[in-house]
């Protein structure tokens, strides 16, 4: 402890020294950083011993714990006999064993992986496939995309030109194009007497309609199946992932699934598609995929995708890849990760964790100022009434002073906790956020 550098020096040598993601710095003359030393399961600590419960899985990725004994022994294995090799010509376990467990979490009908190292990554590669599939089929003509109203894929260029979120799309919308929004089925927009099903019926409607206007020059419609998360967590009916599924498969046009924010388990099955009884022919994994500990990412397709490029001309293949792809740490982590699910029956255990959660949280879902509460597996939203423009940043402070780690996305509060909080944890994470809500103007 004694010669740990002190917080203020360390806060002052990042602001001099790192441009922060998704900030604008000026901000942090008023709102101090966060200095993290360590993290051992749902909390993080900071160099003085203050304690913050991580109620957002550090950005979405976390799902056992910080530190977690399993993962880190499995790291430490494969450290001492490969760190690294590239993956272009040459293969190692941890690829191979990873790469068909994936393909048998969807009963083998996407049975080819093909890996990167973040999310957006894994959207740009989806888009470049399916295109590509249609080329090889002597359709080139088909280069637009359909993405949703609200949807979010990730930032670099091609992933942006699908996102429909305004503060990360507006100041690079000349950079993007060939893309076409499509209604959004968050089930918010119910009328007086609509089901959320109903508002899904009425997405794949406007769906329809921009397939037959754009008639043969779609390639592929991407969504974020049941709940949009960077936009501020609209859930929808799986009905919309059918209805879409059977609209591209009438139309000629991809189904890709990005489940970087909500595969693994976040949304109570698995992989979040499989409550519209259904399969895409592009799923994107991230996120959740290694336990949150190493970047990694993983398009997943079918065998008739990937046969359209087996070919002996060169230019028939998929000429894509980045220097870490497949990196055995990160394949080891994510191996840890899925032993940890079935050795633990993880899936069943949330249910009980996520009734528990809920539970708990009946004070807020019926507070006054509370709008739109909603759930679906782990992960919990409500929307804020009469928040002022500030809120979030509000929040977040007020929150922090009360051991929690909560950013909420405009007036959007959300709670997406790893998957180790016991019942004390619930209940003081419950009664902590209704604190939160109850001294915030
Ligand atoms: C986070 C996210 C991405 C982008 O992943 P990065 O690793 O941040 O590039 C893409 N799609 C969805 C749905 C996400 O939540």
């Amino acid at each position: 402890m004694s010669n740990a550098p002190s917080s203020a020096d360390l806060l002052d040598r990042s602001l001099a020294a790192v441009w922060h993601p998704c900030t604008q710095m000026k901000h942090h003359e008023t709102l101090p950083l966060v200095p993290v030393a360590r993290g051992e399961g749902p909390w993080l600590y900071d160099p003085q011993g203050r304690r913050y419960l991580d109620a957002i899985s550090s950005w979405w990725v976390n799902l056992f714990g910080h530190c977690n004994p399993r993962i880190n022994a499995a790291l430490r294995d494969q450290l001492e006999s490969l760190e690294h090799v590239m993956l272009a010509g040459f293969t190692h376990e941890p690829a191979v064993r990873l790469a068909e467990r994936l393909s048998a979490l969807t009963g083998g009908a996407l049975g080819h992986c093909f890996y990167a190292s973040d999310g957006a990554s894994a959207t740009e590669i989806a888009l470049k496939m399916s295109h590509h599939y249609w080329r090889n089929l002597g359709q080139p003509e088909k280069t637009v995309f359909l993405c949703l109203e609200g949807g979010y894929h990730g930032e670099t260029l091609g992933a942006l030109s699908v996102t429909d979120v305004a503060i990360f799309r507006d100041a690079y919308a000349p950079l993007t194009r060939n893309v076409r929004t499509v209604p959004t089925p968050d089930a918010r927009r119910a009328a007086a007497g609509e089901s959320a099903a109903d508002v899904a019926r009425r997405a794949a409607q406007g769906l329809a309609a921009v397939l037959e206007a754009e008639q043969g020059r779609v390639a592929a419609l991407i969504v974020e199946p049941l709940v949009q998360c960077a936009t501020g967590f609209a859930m929808h009916d799986p009905e919309y992932l059918r209805l879409a599924r059977q609209l591209c498969d009438r139309h000629g046009v991809h189904l890709i699934c990005d489940e970087i924010a909500v595969g693994f388990g976040r949304t109570g099955s698995f992989f979040a598609h499989e409550q519209a009884g259904t399969r895409p022919d592009f799923l994107c994994l991230s996120k959740g995929i290694s336990g949150g500990y190493l970047p990694l990412s993983a398009v997943l397709t079918t065998d008739r995708v990937y046969d359209a490029f087996y070919d002996d001309a060169g230019s028939r293949a998929f000429l894509h890849s980045h220097s870490y792809t497949g990196n055995p740490l990160a394949c080891r982590a994510a191996l840890a990760t899925l032993d940890i699910f079935e050795a633990d029956d993880v899936l069943a255990a949330n249910r009980a964790r996520a009734d528990l959660l809920t539970r708990c949280l009946a004070p807020v879902a019926t507070h006054p100022r509370i709008r739109h509460f909603r759930h679906r597996g782990m992960i919990w939203a409500f929307d804020v009434a009469d928040a002022a423009p500030d809120f979030a940043r509000r929040f977040f402070v007020q929150a922090l002073e009360r051991e929690l780690l909560l950013r909420p996305i405009g007036n959007t509060v959300y709670l997406m906790p790893p998957y180790v909080l016991d019942e004390p944890l619930c209940r003081f994470l419950a009664e902590r956020v209704f604190h939160t809500l109850e001294n915030i103007v």
